[in-house]
Parts: C-alpha cells; sequence; structure tokens
C-alpha cells in the first residue's frame, strides 16, 4: 500500500507544481520558504506528551491535570475525530502499516525523543502534573499546574454541570499531593500560612524540579476574570469558608502571579475555547485578562495566553503590545484549517511579531488521536500556516523574503528560545 500512495503523491504534487509556475507548493506556500520552514527545528511551546509505558506497566496518566478525553459527549470539531482522514494520514505518516505497541516495544525507552524528532521538534514543552521516564530533560521541558493552589475550600458550590464534577475532585486530589510534597498534613489555620508554606514551597520546588512555567486551566473552572480583593476579604474568607470565594481565588492567583514573576517562571493560562460539552467559552475572552496585564505590580510576570484566544483572536492582537504578554497558537493548529490560523497568525506577525510562539498541545484525545497524531497534525498545520501568512505578506510586499525566514524562525523557535533563556 504504502510505496503505491507515495508514487501518488509525488504524482499529484508534480502536477500541482507544474500548474502554478512552480512558485509555490499545493496549498500556495512559497516553495523556498516552505523548504525553509520544514528545515527549522522547532521549540513547541504547550503539549501534553504521554510517557512510553511497556505492556503491563500502569499508562501515564499524568498528562494533564484536568484530562479531557472521558467527559460526556460533545460534538468533536471535525478534525478531532478518531474516523477523520487527517488522524488516519497521520498514523499511516508515522507508523506506515505498523501500529502505535510495536513502534514502542522497539524503541523503548527512546519512543517519545523519536516522536519529536518526527514532527520536527527540538524541544517540546511539557504540560504536565510530573514528568518521568522516557521525556528526557535533554528535549522535554516541564510546565506544571498552578490551578489546585487557587480551590483550598470546598469547591462544591463551583460545581453546576457534570465536566465541572470531573474537574473539582481532580484539583481537590493535585491540592492534596501538593500539601504532602510540601509536608504539611492539613489545611493550615490562616490564609497567611497557606500561601507560605504550600504554594509558595508548591511554586519554589516546581522550579527546582527544572519548570519553565506555571500553567492555569482556570477557565475550565471560572472566569478569567481575576479581581483586585483586599488581603483582609481574603483571610476572612479563608479563616470562615464563607463570603465570596471568588475573592479568595484572585487574592490566591495574584500572589502565584508575583511569585511566578519573583521566580522567572512565566505564567501560562488556557485563554480559548476548550473540552468539555459545558465550557464556558465568555470565560476565556483574553480581553478579561487586561487587569492583570495593566497591573504595575505584575509587569516583572510574563503571562502566555495559551491557545492564542480562538475565537477571539483579535482581541488578543492589541495585548501583544502589553510588554509582558504573549502568545502561543496552539489547539488552534489541532482544531482549525491551516488557512483559518494562517489568517490568526498573519494579523499578529504583521503587529508585534517577537511575541507569538508556535505550538502543538499534542494530546491523547482518543484511542485513535494519542499526542502522537495530534502533534503531528499540529506541527503540520502550524507550518503550513505560518507558511500561507509569510507568503502573503511577501506577496504584498510587506517583508522581504529574508524578513519571511526571520519570522518563521523566530515563531518556529528563537522567540520561546529568548523568552525562556533556552540554549
Ligand atoms: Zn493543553
Amino acid at each position: 500500500m504504502k510505496p503505491v500512495l507515495t508514487a501518488l503523491a509525488l504524482v499529484v504534487l508534480g502536477v500541482t507544481i507544474g500548474c502554478n509556475g512552480g512558485t509555490g507548493d499545493a496549498t500556495g506556500v512559497d516553495r523556498q520558504l516552505a523548504q525553509e520552514i520544514a528545515r527549522i527545528r522547532a521549540v513547541d511551546n504547550h503539549a501534553h506528551p504521554v510517557r512510553p509505558t511497556a505492556e503491563g506497566e500502569t499508562p501515564d496518566l499524568e498528562f494533564d491535570a484536568l484530562p479531557v478525553d472521558n467527559l460526556e459527549a460533545q460534538s468533536d470539531p471535525i478534525r478531532q475525530r478518531g474516523k477523520s482522514p487527517i488522524v488516519a494520514d497521520a498514523h499511516t505518516q508515522l507508523f506506515g502499516a505498523s501500529d502505535k505497541a510495536t513502534a514502542m516495544r522497539a524503541r523503548g525507552a527512546d519512543y517519545a525523543t523519536w516522536m519529536l524528532d518526527r514532527m520536527g521538534i527540538e524541544t517540546m514543552l511539557s504540560n504536565r502534573v510530573a514528568m518521568g521516564t522516557g521525556l528526557p530533560s535533554s528535549r522535554f521541558l516541564w510546565v506544571p499546574f498552578a490551578d489546585a493552589l487557587m480551590y483550598p475550600l470546598d469547591n462544591k458550590a463551583m460545581i453546576l454541570n457534570s465536566d465541572q464534577q470531573a474537574f473539582f475532585p481532580l484539583e481537590e486530589q493535585l491540592l492534596k499531593r501538593y500539601y504532602a510534597e510540601s509536608g504539611v498534613v492539613a489545611k493550615p489555620a490562616t490564609l497567611g500560612e497557606y500561601l507560605d508554606k504550600v504554594v509558595r514551597a508548591t511554586l519554589a520546588r516546581h522550579k527546582k524540579g527544572g519548570a519553565l512555567a506555571e500553567k492555569f486551566e482556570m477557565a475550565y473552572l471560572r472566569t478569567l476574570d481575576v479581581g483586585n480583593p483586599s488581603r483582609a476579604d481574603a483571610e476572612k474568607v479563608y479563616a470562615t469558608g464563607a463570603g465570596d470565594y471568588k475573592a479568595l481565588q484572585d487574592y490566591i492567583f495574584r500572589f502565584i502571579a508575583g511569585e511566578c514573576g519573583r521566580l522567572r517562571l512565566a505564567v501560562h493560562i488556557h485563554v480559548a475555547h476548550g473540552g468539555g460539552g459545558y465550557f464556558h467559552v465568555a470565560w476565556a475572552n483574553p480581553l478579561l485578562l487586561e487587569p492583570l496585564l495593566n497591573d504595575p505590580s505584575l509587569r516583572k510576570t510574563t503571562f502566555v495566553m495559551i491557545h492564542g484566544g480562538w475565537p477571539y483572536t483579535r482581541e488578543i492582537t492589541p495585548l501583544l503590545t502589553k510588554p509582558n504578554a504573549y502568545v502561543d497558537f496552539s489547539e488552534q493548529t489541532a482544531f482549525n484549517a491551516p488557512h483559518d490560523v494562517a489568517e490568526v497568525l498573519r494579523a499578529w506577525l504583521a503587529y508585534v511579531p517577537e511575541k507569538v510562539m508556535f505550538a502543538t498541545d499534542a494530546y491523547p484525545a482518543s484511542p485513535e488521536l494519542g499526542w502522537e497524531e495530534s502533534g503531528l497534525i499540529a506541527a503540520n498545520t502550524g507550518r503550513e500556516a505560518l507558511g500561507r501568512a509569510l507568503t502573503g505578506m511577501m506577496r504584498d510586499q510587506e517583508i522581504t523574503r529574508e524578513r519571511a525566514v526571520e519570522l518563521a524562525n523566530m515563531v518556529l523557535r528563537d522567540n520561546a528560545r529568548k523568552l525562556y533563556g533556552l540554549q
């Protein structure tokens, strides 16, 4: 099957090149630029790689603090459906006629790094509860989760649907783990003690464990609208368990953001539509972050708007002028078509290009769509979208070819390397 398909693909490609005079590939991307883009070894700003495990070993479940692969059924976007041809194509590209289990057995501990090579990714920022064997720190850098720290009280009143019914117990479990890792046996009596002995201790431990950033999945649980309550108000809610719980959460979030600035950890926030049929899209509007981005006391904290705000991508553009605001286009590369992502990218690249970062959000969504397939689909889509955006800018004489290549390197690799101080 495979050689036939390859031959057919070459014929199709040949015909296409013949038709458009050799200046672009089948997608209209400038051919020379496409080759440059394909060569760049990327830094993936956000993904959920899964540790390879042998048969009989407990499967890795630490790829997300709030896994979305087991929620009440929703109408999945077409590109996310297991039976989608794009998923089958990605599987064939990665494994040929073979299967994942065989490849995993053959590659052993090198399986995940081999997979990165297939995606053209040099370094993957791995948003996971913990790292572990099979994800070596030479290629996989850690981004742990900080949400659990925001919910130290009884969360029952925040559970409005089956998605949140799945999520809050997981946050409570993770907070227990953070207590234990911090050597704290029970909820401290005062907010001051909690911030010091649990929150600060957890962030310091993450930093020591190699973390580059702290990730928040806040929009899955509540709005991104973070107020600025007084310490006294927050202390009262913490101590009594009564009053405005959101104010306490807001206070803790700001404390974490301030600490992250001091520790040189970036703050990653899910800013976009998300998984689950009850996801409240309006809670994830990037403009809700404006008070944080405009707060002089948080200017030393770097905020990265993970997933680039989709569908509010135009709202992101002006926010990029804030000196501490960055964006990646993960998830869009998984859910959306290349031409759609290209339009988003073009607006950002024409505005503040040094803040825009490539990312895949590689994620084990289903048995057919593993982190491997979703990572490859997103990497290919991201490269094509970038090629389309830059080709358009070149053809409209907004940028030179040299600048297009420079921008491609910035988006795929250099912006992230500079932000996180990577070698
Ligand atoms: Zn993610």
